[in-house]
């Protein structure tokens, strides 16, 4: 999916443009941005990073950068647990994404990938006396998971790891071997994404995406202590739901059977934007199709990203 494919030889200017990504300090070709086998990211996932997702308007003939600061803040955090100070702020990164996009000049939706990693060349497990360095790349990007139709999900044989074992609230790129081992198992299984439990078996959330479930007219979500990211989505939906529907949202601890009784289940994220979950574990949630609720959300999220919802045009950063 990231595959860049620029050097082809055989490609023309026009089908592939050339990328950028901001690299050690500077604008560079992509596929100039590489780093050695000896990195200690790559030896040990010693790496932190983000998803941030750029919307196309063709109407306003505009992209739209969504979040980008509460995502350049949460990087921060996220490297601060790593022990790595990242020497640009929030608003130093999102202009340079902005700068990049803008050179990338592409008129379509992209997906936007920062890393700040451990760049020393060294052998040795551990996280202090490392240097660091950000890398921030752009790529077209459509569906991640079905939004519309509705996704069959399976509650993992996986446990989502534990925050004493390694934080889920950062977003680490090692720590991600545990929700690929449980997107490959149900995808593998036959069913579309994981629903992943915490040590004590308690709903914690998708493989790359916070849950939500609908009961009773109100919105319930796994607690920040339940080992979840704390998903920027995650928030945005609750806001919507609050200003939007005047739906309740309510931050506790799930039970696995809460899962098949619910009115509406539904998972997001910036990947995934809001996908509902119509089946978990051969059981039909609701009436086995997507619900009112996320229904609602879903029509009220994708006009704000695209910035035809006024009242929430501050998430958004123009590009051009
Ligand atoms: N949980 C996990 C494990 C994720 O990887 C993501 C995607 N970043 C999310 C939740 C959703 O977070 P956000 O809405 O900030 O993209």
């Amino acid at each position: 999916m990231l595959k860049q494919e620029t050097s082809s030889p055989t490609a023309s200017a026009e089908t592939t443009p050339v990328l950028w990504a901001f690299f050690r300090g500077e604008l560079v070709p992509l596929a100039d941005a590489r780093v050695s086998v000896m990195t200690h990211a790559f030896n040990y996932g010693t790496a932190v990073f983000e998803g941030i997702r750029a919307y196309w308007n063709g109407d306003e003939q505009q992209l739209f950068a969504l979040d980008l600061v509460a995502h350049y803040e949460r990087l921060k955090s996220s490297a601060r647990l790593l022990m790595m100070e990242i020497p640009y702020g929030p608003d130093e990164l999102a202009a340079q994404t902005v700068d990049m996009l803008r050179r990338d000049g592409l008129r379509e939706d992209v997906y936007i990938r920062p890393i700040v990693y451990k760049s020393s060349e060294t052998i040795g497990v551990r996280l202090h006396n490392l240097d660091a360095d950000v890398v921030i790349f752009g790529v077209p990007f459509g569906q991640y998971i079905d939004t519309e139709g509705g996704i069959r999900a399976q509650v993992s044989t996986w446990r989502r790891t534990d925050d004493n074992a390694i934080p889920a609230r950062g977003k680490i790129t090692g720590a991600y071997v545990n929700g690929a081992l449980a997107k490959s198992e149900a995808q593998l299984n036959g069913y579309d994404e994981a629903i992943v439990l915490t040590q004590d078996g308690h709903v914690s959330e998708g493989s790359a995406e916070n849950l939500f479930i609908v009961k009773g007219g109100k919105l319930i979500t796994p607690a920040v202590t339940d080992n979840i990211l704390e998903g920027i989505t995650r928030r945005r939906m609750m806001q919507l739901a609050r200003e939007r529907l005047e739906v309740a949202s309510e931050e506790r601890t799930i039970d696995r059977t809460e899962l098949y009784t619910a009115d509406e289940v539904f998972l997001c994220g910036t990947g995934a934007q809001i996908s509902p979950v119509v089946e978990i574990d051969r059981r039909k949630i609701g009436n086995g199709r997507p619900g009112p609720i996320t229904r609602q959300l879903h029509d009220v999220y994708f006009g704000a990203v695209r910035g035809r919802e006024e009242a929430y045009r501050d998430w958004l950063t123009p590009v051009y």
